[in-house]
């Protein structure tokens, strides 16, 4: 009886499924709706109503990509209808055939775009506290899941919708946790006192050409270059008292590489949507204002074939509603939120602002896109296949890029072959000599051939970038660039590629899979004194670290026969077999010394690294924090609270002091800074204010005092270089951004190799410049790198260069036993500029460096050790 009605049930829900099945809504699942005000879903309940909601309806599918950096589930949900969601490889192959315009005729063209469908793809919530696109996401989804409106089922039959809820999971997680643990305090709404990417913070929306961040890396290859979308619309929010929401056109600059059709067509998509939100009266719309399409940094899709519609909603206080009055409403590039204009034409009239209106516009939005996207389903199609005729048709610009074979870093160029590959980027390599432009390269050269697909995503990261000099007003000042002005990776890996602008004719095969850098080389010779090799690499730095780690006894040479710098490891038991190991790990080669080296050197030990984390979270940091994790450099991070306590001494030999502001690091946080800057002045629990204070900086000074060294990055650098300084001051500290400017762009400084900090490095290096400091070095101050020109840009947009000559950009200045060592750039910019990470890592070993005399006996003497280098050898003053 009892199994004859548990029959019946099965049979009466299966066919209840058939008819009307029941699907949970998020309401349901999490007990409120979304948009609530002081509700949120953290990434848990989230994941578990996707797998719900994928069991329940037969329109929606739910995979994890992957695992995020913190080990949670990355998910992407494909919503369409369920016909669809049976061939979805097949719909995949048809967006790689229309890609390709080389291999798919116009009329097999016609054929696929009679068949295919828009590809969507929605990205949500890439900056943590914009916490409303993570509600939105499972609201989009329930819709289209559940509603059976003619609007709804033409968006299921027409597109394919791939739903990325979260770009960043982990801070979702941490954002809702934070925000629950201070509810009904007085920081209640407040932003997180740490960096809400594990390691890059707001950055992680700038990754999308370096590929650093497993969450991007699985975002390009799982879902990008899978399904290569027609277009992506990435859910932002910004500041609260500006337009209610932004959306396409983009202000100028645009990257001229993006092609012009794409380009209107987003500026038709976002102009469409903006109608239509103001069709449902929502006020305060605006279009052509704040946002450029200039870097890559936040662009991959435009590269692509692809729209990006990006929508910006003014920001509550993450889940608390705030109140603007209408006279608080601000002003922005391309709007007065008080004024109507042509791009703004009914401003919101101030009042109470709630996660609820984020999400509502958010709704409002995306269906307006989905409905755009079906359509002009056959539009977006055929323009998708004629971008592609346009990119391997191009006549006009170099023909291609060629990477000669002989490099000074085989690691590097690895990368920026491998960065182009992930990019979907063909890459060849010559199997013979050739000529192009006159010039001889040699076999094994890379050649990256313009006229291909994706090949405006190659120019833009191999060429040089002109940013246009554009003015608040005529004659007015600069206006800030919307991120940095400059992308060149051969300059910042510090590559050679040559652009040539004949057809190159050579014997090539296809790279089909990832370029290795040039395996290492260990000669053993149990005869010799020692070993050597040559630290021109960034790989002969994490060598030597991994020595350092293993205990291993280590010399820099700095006379003699060898270069300066050169690393030198005496003969001693068990070497053999870490130098083996270090020469399968690292690209360099081991050579056995067979005499015993003679003259002066360095005997370095593994320093204690030290890295401070202001409570204003610094990217800075996470970006050194990530180099060293990436490359087992180890480290330990220190807070406020421990170098307030002193002792420092007693713990590290080097503390690094990242890239902030002079006032975040003195005095803490209170308000925020950068883009998302005024999410309301929600204040700071006491446990995080306050910075290192008068007392931290006297720790800080009386470590180097005391021996220590203090490596300062970029606009930290000012803590120490300030007017009253007596050898090191910012020589920018009087410039009007008028006559100076620099918002992120790629100089040349010439530089002192002779000195430990450059060992290693190219007589002149392209730097990293942004906002940065510049130095005067007098009296006791050691000047390592420095501005020989007046016009040193290499890429990128720069006003005011002459201010720059003669002064120095990175600075040595000894403080009693120890010393501070100031760089006027970031040295390891968003894990970018490989080509000045020696500098960094130099810093560090010159902290326990000792100056040491190889004798006959060198091998005996031990090294004295932890003693400051106050002879530091031939620096250069000015
Ligand atoms: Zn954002």
């Amino acid at each position: 009886m009892r199994r004859l009605l548990l029959a019946f049930l099965l049979i009466s829900a299966v066919a209840g499924a058939a008819t009307a099945p029941h699907v949970t809504s998020p309401e349901e699942a999490f007990g409120f709706k979304p948009g609530t005000d002081r509700k949120l879903a953290d990434w848990q309940q989230l994941t578990a109503y996707y797998q719900k909601l994928a069991a329940e309806s037969n329109r929606v599918r739910y995979a994890e990509l992957g695992e995020t950096t913190e080990g949670r589930p990355f998910v992407a949900l494909t919503i369409s209808a369920p016909e669809n969601l049976v061939h979805l490889a097949e719909y995949q192959d048809i967006q790689k055939k229309l890609s390709d315009p080389r291999v798919t005729s116009p009329d097999e063209a016609k054929a696929l775009i009679a068949r295919g469908k828009t590809i969507l793809v929605v990205t949500c919530n890439i900056h943590s506290t914009e916490i409303a696109s993570s509600q939105s996401a499972a609201e989009f989804a329930y819709r289209l899941a559940t509603q059976s409106t003619p609007d709804i089922l033409s968006i299921l039959q027409n597109t394919i919708i791939v739903l990325v809820p979260s770009l960043n999971p982990d801070g979702q997680q941490l954002v809702v946790d934070w925000y629950k643990k201070y509810l009904g305090t007085p920081y209640e709404g407040g932003n997180p006192v740490v960096l809400w990417h594990h390691y890059v913070g707001h950055d992680d929306n700038r990754d999308w050409y370096a590929f650093t961040q497993i969450e991007t890396r699985l975002t390009v290859e799982k879902v990008l270059n899978a399904w290569r979308p027609q277009i992506v619309y990435d859910i932002h929010q910004m500041q609260s008292n500006g337009p209610r929401i932004y959306l396409p056109p983009w202000v100028d600059p645009i990257d001229p590489n993006v092609d012009p059709v794409l380009l209107q067509s987003m500026n038709a998509l976002g102009m469409n949507t903006a109608l239509e939100l103001s069709q449902e009266g929502k006020p305060g719309v605006l279009v052509d204002g704040v946002y450029d399409l200039w870097s890559p940094a936040r662009h991959y899709m435009v590269y692509h074939a692809g729209l990006r519609i990006l929508t910006e909603s003014a920001s509550a206080n993450i889940a608390t509603p705030i109140d603007i009055p209408f006279d608080k409403l601000g002003r922005g590039i391309g709007y007065d939120a008080r004024q109507s204009a042509w791009n703004f034409p009914n401003p919101w009239k101030g009042g109470t602002w709630r996660l609820g209106d984020i999400v509502d516009y958010q709704i409002s939005a995306f269906f307006s896109i989905a409905r755009n996207a079906a359509e002009y389903r056959e539009r977006y199609l055929n323009n998708f296949y004629e971008i592609g005729r346009r990119a391997v048709n191009r006549d006009s610009g170099p023909y291609a890029y060629v990477i000669p074979a002989e490099q000074r870093d085989s690691a590097s160029t690895a990368r920026l072959v491998n960065t182009l590959r992930f990019g979907l980027v063909e890459v060849e390599q010559a199997s013979a000599d050739f000529q192009a432009d006159g010039k001889h390269f040699a076999r094994g050269s890379y050649i990256v051939p313009l006229s291909q697909p994706y090949g405006a995503f190659a120019k833009t990261l191999l060429e040089i970038q002109h940013y246009p000099d554009i003015r608040e007003y005529p004659g007015g000042p600069p206006r800030r660039p919307y991120d940095v002005t400059a992308q060149t990776l051969p300059l910042l890996f510090g590559v050679d590629a040559v652009p040539v602008s004949e057809k190159v004719t050579a014997q090539t095969s296809a790279v089909a899979a990832d370029v290795k850098p040039e395996p290492g080389h260990f000669k053993e010779s149990t005869a010799a004194a020692g070993y050597e090799f040559a630290d021109k690499t960034n790989d002969s730095l994490y060598a030597l670290f991994s020595l350092l780690k293993q205990g291993v006894r280590v010399e820099r040479l700095t006379g003699g026969e060898f270069e300066p710098g050169t690393i030198y490891i005496p003969q001693e038991q068990g070497l053999a077999e870490k130098l083996s190991s270090i020469a399968n790990d690292f690209s360099l080669d081991v050579r056995p010394v067979d005499q015993n080296v003679s003259g002066t050197a360095l005997a370095v030990t593994l320093p204690r690294i030290a890295l401070y984390k202001s409570w204003v979270p610094s990217m800075d940091e996470g970006w050194t924090r990530w180099l060293f994790d990436q490359k087992g450099i180890p480290y330990t991070s220190i807070v406020d609270a421990d170098i307030r306590k002193g002792g420092l001494n007693q713990k590290f030999d080097v503390i690094i002091i990242p890239d902030n502001s002079p006032r975040a690091i003195l005095s803490g946080g209170g308000e925020r800074e950068g883009e998302d800057a005024s999410v309301g002045p929600v204040p700071v629990p006491p446990e995080f204010r306050g910075g290192l204070g008068n007392e931290g900086f006297a720790n800080l000074l009386d470590f180097a005092r005391s021996g220590g060294t203090v490596v300062t990055l970029n606009k930290a650098s000012e803590i120490f270089a300030q007017q009253n300084s007596v050898n090191v001051t910012n020589a920018l500290d009087d410039t009007d951004h008028k006559a100076f400017y620099v918002p992120g762009s790629i100089l040349e400084v010439s530089v002192d190799t002779k000195n430990p900090i450059a060992f290693g490095s190219t007589p002149t290096v392209p730097i990293w410049f942004e906002l940065s400091p510049s130095f005067r070095v007098n009296g006791e101050g050691h000047s390592i790198a420095s501005y020989m020109s007046d016009k040193p840009l290499l890429s990128g947009w720069i006003l005011g260069g002459d201010k720059l000559k003669g002064t120095s950009a990175i600075a040595e200045e000894p403080v009693g036993k120890g010393h501070v060592i100031l760089f006027g750039f970031r040295p390891q910019y968003r894990g970018q500029s490989e080509v000045t990470y020696k500098f960094l890592l130099n810093s560090l070993l010159y902290a326990t460096s000792a100056p040491h005399d190889l004798g006959a006996q060198s091998s005996k003497s031990a090294p004295q050790s932890g003693v400051a280098l106050a002879t530091a050898p031939a620096a250069s003053k000015n």
